[in-house]
């Protein structure tokens, strides 16, 4: 192995920019070439490919992003596409791929090794939804921005004695949802790995009205439905003042937590090691605060499971 490349893919997740560098530098450390390909497998089909330098990743550990890019493109989902992605790594004598993402981006990297070219998969997005990892790169951060937000919501909603209804990302994956709602104190959590029943959840705003609550926050991962829609039935149920807040894109974006620049550098630069090591077609991870590294193939094919400690927990806690 003498040059490898890098990219990230998919929806963007803070502490992308700093597993980049990480592999930037942990490269070069070992005498091996960079080079970046931008714009995900969009960039890898057209050739947007540049050598990077130890320079080129400096002052980006503490950026939100990805400064290499990032896109979704259905013609890598195609033989053809990842074929013509093949011959732009062959062009450029690179004989080893990192690739930075959620699961699809992973499912591109699984293809790239069927094709016989070795490929390492590090695990970033916000939604923590990746098997054998875990954390992913972003959730961390993600999960402070929310918090954030929740705690600014807070004081309104104590202001004006309503309901918060709080929507969050998270279309498969409750992380998000359940570790803000913990961290937050939410009095009830919905996410997509949980049914929920609407007239458990009024009971339970009732029962806080009487005992003189102020305010409730309610907490939505994406995945179970609209956050609108929710916050309509329950006021109609309850007549309480309900107000929705769809967080958005801002959970994406910001400078990464400290710890997701410390998880971002160990992952990128495990998956280095593990290219220099001659191993493909694996996904590395973080289990118990120790490196992992997993099939890709398994990772994609397990679903990945909330925490129901945790989830229990949250029930038990927001009586
Ligand atoms: P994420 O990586 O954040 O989950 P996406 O699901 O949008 O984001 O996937 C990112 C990109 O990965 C897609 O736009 C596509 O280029 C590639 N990809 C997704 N699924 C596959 C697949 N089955 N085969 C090849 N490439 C895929």
């Amino acid at each position: 192995m003498k040059r490898i490349g890098v990219l990230t893919s998919g929806g963007d997740s803070p502490g992308m920019n700093a597993a980049i560098r990480a592999v930037v530098r942990k490269a070069i450390y070992h005498d091996l070439e960079v080079y970046g390909i931008y714009q995900g497998y969009a960039g890898l089909i057209s050739g947007q490919i540049k050598k990077l330098e130890l320079g080129s990743v400096g002052d980006i550990i503490h950026r939100g992003g990805t400064m290499l890019y990032t896109a979704r493109c259905e013609e890598f989902k195609t033989m053809e596409g990842q074929k013509k992605g093949i011959e732009q790594l062959n062009k450029f004598g690179i004989d080893g791929l990192v690739v930075i993402g959620g699961d699809g981006s992973f499912q591109g990297a699984r293809k790239l090794t069927e094709h016989g070219f070795p490929t390492i998969g590090v695990p970033g997005t916000i939604d923590n939804d990746i098997s054998g990892t875990d954390f992913t790169i972003g959730f961390d951060t993600a999960l402070n921005t929310v918090i954030d937000a929740i705690d600014k919501i807070r004081d309104t909603a104590t202001s004006h004695e309503r309901t918060y209804v709080v929507e969050v990302m998270g279309r498969d994956a409750g992380d998000l949802a359940l570790w803000a709602g913990l961290a937050d104190g939410a009095e009830t959590i919905l996410i997509p790995e949980v049914d929920y029943n609407m007239d458990d959840i009024v009971n339970r705003l009732k029962r806080g009205a009487d005992r003189g609550k102020k305010h409730s926050i309610i907490l939505v991962a994406e995945g179970v439905g609209s956050g609108v829609d929710i916050g309509r039935e329950i006021q109609d149920k309850t007549n309480f003042e309900t107000r929705v807040t769809v967080l958005g894109h801002i959970q994406r974006g910001g400078s990464p937590t400290a710890a997701d620049r410390v998880l971002a550098s160990r992952l990128g630069a495990k998956a280095v090691e593990l290219l220099l090591n001659g191993q493909q077609g694996q996904m590395v991870g973080i289990e118990s605060n120790k490196l992992v590294s997993h099939d890709i193939d398994e990772a994609l094919s397990r679903e990945h499971t909330v925490d129901e400690e945790m989830y229990q927990l949250s029930q038990e806690l927001s009586i």
